[in-house]
């Protein structure tokens, strides 16, 4: 589960979350939306301390991550994320963007680590790319090699912060269907996203932000299909 109560985060006087509470139990998904600039990158990456958040707690199974005594390193091995740039190693292999962070930081064997990249990569769909190189895939293809790597590591949560904006048209939905997979396999998922199709279809709870603040939250179908605060009304009536 992850649990965020009362976090806020600034940069300077630059006041960006204001007071957050949200809770993902395990095996649920939950999808953030709202407009650019609300928070919602800042607010995913306070989750696994890749911002240290000004104020409040972050709990993720059980660690407070926001306990100053805790390994931060060796809690985020548990936290996937998935951005929306690929961000894999450009001058290695498939099968080598990922083993090498499970050789590094989890120390597993070579051996081991090929098994569980290659599970991976068939979750993917992608069983046919392992020797090849990041620059002769599609960008569908990376993204998907980026979801195989963070799920090689054996993640308890999963972040993806609009992984299918930088993708054709085309490509999303290849994406998409891997992040449905994982969702209908019970993975406890919390995602940044502008597909209000997939967010009906597939979150348990969407969370409307503005301006640093949760807005409205609830089912999807509460939050999409008939929202109740204006702002949601008038976000969504631009993005739908
Ligand atoms: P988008 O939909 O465009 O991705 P977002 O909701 O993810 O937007 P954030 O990226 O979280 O928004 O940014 C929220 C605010 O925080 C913005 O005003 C942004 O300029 C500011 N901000 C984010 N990161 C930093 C930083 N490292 N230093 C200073 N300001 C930042
Ligand atoms: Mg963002």
């Amino acid at each position: 589960a992850v649990e965020i109560t009362g976090l806020c985060k600034s940069f300077g006087p630059l006041e960006v979350l204001k007071g957050i509470d949200l809770t993902v139990l395990p095996g649920e998904v939950v999808c953030i939306i709202g407009p650019s600039g609300s928070g919602k990158s800042t607010m995913l990456r306070c989750v696994n301390i890749l911002e240290e958040p000004t104020a409040g707690k972050v709990v993720v199974n059980g660690t407070e991550l926001t306990d100053p005594d805790v390994d931060i390193d060796s809690a985020r091995t548990k936290i996937g994320m998935v951005f929306q740039s690929f961000n894999l190693f450009s001058h290695l292999s498939v099968i080598n963007n990922l083993t090498v962070a499970q050789r590094k930081v989890l120390k597993r064997g070579e051996k081991e680590a090929q098994e569980k990249a290659l599970h991976n990569l068939e979750r993917v769909g992608l069983s046919d790319k392992v020797n090849a190189m990041p620059a002769q895939l599609s960008g569908g293809q990376q993204q998907r090699v980026a979801i195989a790597r963070a799920l090689s590591m054996d993640p308890e949560v999963m972040l993806f912060d609009e992984p299918t904006s930088a993708l054709d048209p085309e490509l999303v939905g290849d994406v998409l269907g891997v992040m449905r997979q994982l969702a209908d396999e019970g993975m406890t998922m919390l995602i940044v996203t502008h597909e209000m199709q997939f967010a009906r279809e597939v979150a348990d709870k969407v969370i409307f932000m503005d301006g640093g603040y949760v807005v409205e939250e609830g089912p999807a179908a509460d939050v999409i299909g008939n929202p109740q605060e204006d702002r949601t009304k008038s976000f969504l009536a631009r993005v739908l």
